[in-house]
C-alpha cells in the first residue's frame, strides 16, 4: 500500500513575502485548528482501516506550519500518525523558528517524531526581514540548537538569491547551520511567483539579486561548501551527512506510491490502492480506460474539512496517468536524483515507451545534461541548472494527454 504518508498543515502565523504554498495567516488559539487536527485524526484512522496505510515505511507533517500547532496538538497528531502506521521509521515535522518551543520539540520526540525540518532559510537579520519571516537569526541559531540537542535528525531548508544576500552573507548562513549541528540541508533559489508580495513588487522587474546566474552561482557556492564539509548532495537541492537522507522525500522521487491527508494534500496511488480508496470515497470517478496511477489533491477548504472529515466527503482534483505516462514521470523524478536512472528503471520504461526513449536519452546526453556513471544514467550539473529542459525532455516522452478528472 501506500509507502510514504503526508499529512498538510495549512496554518501560518502570518504569510512570508515569497510563499505561494497552500497555507493561511492563522492565530495560534483559533478553534479552526484544534478541529482541523482532530479532522486529520479521523482520516487517519479511517485509512488506516481501508488498509491504505500497510507497509507504510515514511511520516511528513508538513505546512504551513505544523509547529504553530503547539506541543499538545502536534504531539497528538503524531501519536495518531503512529498509531494507523505503525510501520513508519521516519517521521518528520516542518517547523519554523519562531514556534518551535521546547515544549513542542518535547512533545513530538515523545510522541515518536524522528526528525524535523525547520525553516531556517538565512542567519541575517536583514534578509529575513526582506523575506518576511517572523524569526530573527539569533532566534534560528536558538531552536535549531535545541533540536539538535533533543536527539532527533535535524534538516535546515536555506533559500538563496534573495534580497540583500551577498556570497559572503550566504557563505555565513550556510556555515552557521552546519556549526549548529543540522545534518541535513535543503537548498532552493527563491522563485518569485505571481500572487505573493513579492510577486507583486517584482513581478515584471527581473530583479539582479534573483537572476538565474545569481541562482546558479549561489547554488554551486553551497555545493562547494557543504560537499566540503562531508555533505553528501543527494538530490537537486538536498544535502545530507552520511545517513540522513530523507527517506520520505526519496519515496516521492522514487515513485513510491503516497497518501496525503489535509487540505492541498497530494496523494499518488497505484490503481489498487485507488480502488480501495473509492470503496470509503463513492464520490470518486471510475478510473479511465488504461489508467494505472492516480494522482488526487485534497480541495476541501480547512474549515469544510474540520466539520465533515469522512473521507467519503472529500472534494478532490485528479489526475489519470496510464503506464506509459507514469514510466515517464518516474524518470523526469528520477533525474532529480544524484542516483539517476538505474538501468532497471530505463529497461521499464524502453519497454512502455518504445525508441523515442533512447533518442531522448541519446540527445540529452549529446547535450550534457545526462552523463554515463557506471550502469546508471546521471544528471550532470548543467542538467540541474538547466532542469527544465531535462525533466521536460523526460515528461515529454509520455504519450497521450493526462486525464483529469474533478469530484
Ligand atoms: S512559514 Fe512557510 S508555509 Fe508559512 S507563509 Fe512562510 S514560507 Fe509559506
Amino acid at each position: 500500500m501506500a509507502k510514504a504518508l503526508y499529512l498538510h498543515i495549512p496554518f501560518c502565523a502570518r504569510k512570508c513575502a515569497y510563499c505561494d504554498f497552500a497555507s493561511a495567516a492563522t492565530r495560534a488559539d483559533d478553534p479552526l485548528i484544534g478541529a482541523y487536527v482532530r479532522a486529520l485524526e479521523a482520516q487517519l484512522s479511517e485509512a488506516a482501516d481501508l488498509g491504505l496505510l500497510e507497509g507504510c515505511e515514511t511520516a511528513y507533517v508538513g505546512g504551513g506550519t505544523p509547529s504553530l500547532l503547539g506541543g499538545e496538538k502536534l504531539g497528538g497528531l503524531v501519536s495518531a500518525a503512529r498509531a494507523a502506521a505503525p510501520g513508519v521509521g521516519e517521521l518528520t515535522c516542518e517547523a519554523n523558528p519562531d514556534s518551535l518551543a521546547d515544549e513542542v520539540l518535547g512533545a513530538v520526540r515523545e510522541a515518536g517524531a524522528t526528525r524535523l525540518s525547520i525553516g531556517v532559510q538565512s542567519l541575517d537579520d536583514a534578509e529575513l526581514a526582506e523575506l518576511g519571516r517572523l524569526h530573527d537569526a539569533q532566534t534560528a541559531r536558538e531552536r535549531v540548537t535545541a533540536a539538535v540537542a533533543t536527539g532527533m535528525a535535524v534538516s535546515c531548508d536555506l533559500m538563496c538569491a534573495t534580497p540583500r544576500q551577498t556570497d559572503a552573507s550566504w557563505a555565513r548562513t550556510l556555515e552557521g547551520v552546519l556549526s549548529l549541528g543540522a545534518g541535513h540541508v535543503s537548498v532552493y533559489p527563491l522563485q518569485i511567483e505571481e500572487g505573493t508580495a513579492f510577486g507583486r513588487r517584482w513581478g515584471d522587474a527581473d530583479p539582479a539579486f534573483n537572476d538565474p546566474d545569481v541562482q546558479a552561482a549561489r547554488m554551486e557556492q553551497a555545493q562547494a561548501l557543504l560537499e566540503g564539509r562531508g555533505f553528501e548532495r543527494y538530490e537537486v537541492a538536498s544535502y545530507a551527512r552520511p545517513g540522513q537522507r530523507c527517506r520520505h522525500n526519496i519515496a516521492y522521487w522514487t515513485g513510491a506510491p503516497y497518501l496525503g491527508l489535509g487540505t492541498k494534500a497530494s496523494s499518488m496511488l497505484d490503481l489498487e490502492q485507488y480502488l480501495r480508496l473509492c470503496n470509503a470515497a463513492p464520490q470518486l470517478p471510475e478510473p479511465p480506460a488504461g489508467g494505472a496511477r492516480a494522482r488526487l489533491t485534497v480541495e476541501t477548504g480547512p474549515r469544510a474539512l474540520a466539520a465533515d472529515p469522512r473521507l467519503s466527503a472529500l472534494s478532490l482534483s485528479l489526475e489519470f496517468l496510464t503506464a506509459p505516462q507514469a514510466a515517464a514521470e518516474d524518470l523526469m523524478l528520477g533525474a532529480r536524483l544524484t542516483d539517476g536512472l538505474a538501468p532497471a528503471l530505463v529497461s521499464r520504461a524502453r519497454a512502455l515507451l518504445g525508441p523515442a526513449l533512447d533518442d531522448t536519452l541519446s540527445d540529452l546526453l549529446d547535450r550534457g545534461l545526462l552523463a554515463e556513471r557506471g550502469d546508471h544514467l546521471v544528471p550532470t550539473e548543467r542538467g540541474w541548472l538547466l532542469g527544465n529542459e531535462l525533466y521536460g525532455a523526460l515528461w515529454g516522452l509520455a504519450p497521450g494527454e493526462v486525464t483529469e478528472a474533478r469530484c
